[in-house]
């Protein structure tokens, strides 16, 4: 073969080569893609959920394979054993946690998640290599949004663990340094946009923005903690995506606009389930976390106690029984009584549903998954909005744990700060039965004035022992 001919084949051979490369980069980070899209998709109902997430897990371990084989410059040893290391602490972790304390666990990892985004920020920011303004706007951008997701995720899980209680700053005083740390940001952003790196302004950037995390969430209260997590969720959704432009890296953008997409619906949804704006649940005054607000008892104020016995002649001459479960049926792990109770219900011809309130326990979707693990049928759950017209039909509501979302003061008391979140009409119903420990307020703190109307007993203990002591009464 001539010298032309020799060198023709091997350009030839050059750009097949780069083609396969190209489509090996985009096949390895397409397939992930998908896995995360219809992961998510899967996630929508409990019966595919766990699924769901396999088919993201497989997705996730595809695209950090695949960005290892595509970069022979990562090392590997120290890679691999570094994930090795948070792999095993995550499942740990996950295997142990328990259902109540689902929201600190997801606001930690949502923290590291943001503070992994704002090292490779700041990291991009540290190069040699200087970056076009629209990089160096990118990494900025998402160096104070990762730093401010992880301070305040810390802040949240701190808070809900109770290892932290947050000192009562005056608003004012929070607010001007809130505002003073803002303006900080801004300045110093601006400075290292146009002055395009200049040297130690990131981790500058990086401090204020973190002392602004812990000054956000810290002034929150705890009834208001599940929105925030969701909110700083969605931010570091937001700083993945970023970082994703910035390493030029197609899965972390789709995987980052995934998680940010569906942080904020999240967020949406909770605090209109909640009746307040975002910026009232950041910068509002619905803190109160023990005790003594709201209103007194209509009926005089004294609660009417009933026996085991009593409350099980009463179900089982009842026709329709709407069932209302809150934190302190995940809190005793009581859902295997309820069923128990259900199907002795059900054996007497008692109609038994479920009322779901959209914020029922500590996160959005508790109730429905504990219901789930004791395997009572989907089609007995009904939403609020199905079912809130029922409760003046129903003999009895049967409430099991929850109080803030049966509070009537949301409906008709307008100093009360629950007024205006939507309730269930539990006070509706002939006859409520409330199961409970003691007279203890719910988690805002409010005082719940169904406790002492006419129509309401209370069946004080533990619901899981309250409920074993009504299906033997029953038997
Ligand atoms: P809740 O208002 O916190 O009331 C739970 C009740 O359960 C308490 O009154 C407590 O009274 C009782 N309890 C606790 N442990 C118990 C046990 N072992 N056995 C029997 N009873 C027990 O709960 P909720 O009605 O489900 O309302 C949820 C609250 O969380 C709302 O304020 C909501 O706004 C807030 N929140 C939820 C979400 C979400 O996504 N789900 C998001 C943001 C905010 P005793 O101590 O007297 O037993």
């Amino acid at each position: 073969m001539s010298p032309t001919g020799f060198s023709a084949c091997f350009m030839c051979v050059r750009v097949v080569k780069n083609k396969m490369h190209s489509l090996w980069i985009a096949l390895s980070y397409t397939i992930p893609t998908i896995l995360f899209i219809v992961g998510a998709m899967r996630l929508k109902s409990p019966k595919s959920a766990r699924t769901g997430m396999w088919w993201i897990a497989i997705g996730m371990i595809i695209a950090v394979g695949a960005t290892m084989a595509l970069h022979p410059n990562i090392p590997w040893a120290p890679t691999v054993a570094v994930m090795g290391v948070g792999a095993g602490l995550g499942i740990l972790v996950a295997k142990r946690v328990k259902m109540t304390a689902m929201p600190q666990m997801v606001a930690i990892f949502n923290g590291m998640g943001g503070g992994a985004a704002a090292l490779v920020a700041l990291a991009t920011l540290q190069r040699s290599v200087p970056l076009s303004v629209f990089a160096n706007l990118i990494a900025t951008i998402t160096l104070v949004i990762g730093s401010v997701s992880f301070t305040g995720s810390t802040i949240a899980f701190l808070k809900l663990q109770e290892w932290l209680r947050g000192p009562r700053l005056g608003r004012t005083v929070g607010s001007a340094i809130t505002g003073c740390g803002l303006l900080a940001i801004l300045v110093m952003g601006f400075l290292n946009i146009v002055g395009r790196q200049a040297p130690g302004l990131g981790a500058w950037i990086m401090i204020v923005a973190a002392l602004e995390g812990v000054m956000l969430v810290l002034p929150i209260g705890g009834a208001d903690m599940p929105v925030v997590i969701s909110m700083l969720n969605a931010l570091t959704g937001l700083a993945a995506a970023a970082t994703g432009f910035l390493i030029s890296n197609n899965v972390l953008i789709v995987a980052g606009a995934l998680v940010g997409a569906s942080g904020t619906i999240l967020t949406q949804q909770m605090s209109r389930a909640m009746n307040r704006s975002i910026a009232n649940i950041l910068f509002g005054s619905f803190t109160q976390t023990s005790g003594g607000l709201g209103t007194p008892g209509e009926d005089g104020g004294v609660m009417i106690e009933a026996s085991h016995e009593d409350v099980a002649m009463l179900l089982m001459y009842s026709r329709s029984v709407i069932v209302v479960p809150g934190f302190g049926l995940a809190a005793s792990r009581a859902q295997q009584e309820v069923r128990q109770l259900m199907e002795k219900l059900l054996a007497h011809q008692v109609g038994v549903r479920f009322a779901i309130h959209p914020v029922a326990g500590r996160m959005p979707g508790h109730m429905n998954v504990l219901l789930a693990e004791a395997n009572i049928p989907y089609d007995r759950l009904f939403e609020m909005d199905a079912i809130n017209q029922e409760f003046k039909d129903a003999d009895v509501a049967l409430v099991i744990g929850a109080n803030d979302v049966t509070n009537p003061a949301a409906k008709n008391e307008p100093t009360s700060p629950l007024f205006g979140m939507p309730v269930l009409n539990v006070d509706q119903a002939k006859k409520v039965i409330v199961l409970k420990r003691g007279k203890n307020p719910g988690f805002a703190g409010v005082e719940n004035p169904l406790y002492t109307r006419q129509n309401t007993s209370m069946l004080f203990g533990d619901a899981k022992d309250s409920l074993a002591k009504l299906i033997q009464a029953i038997e």
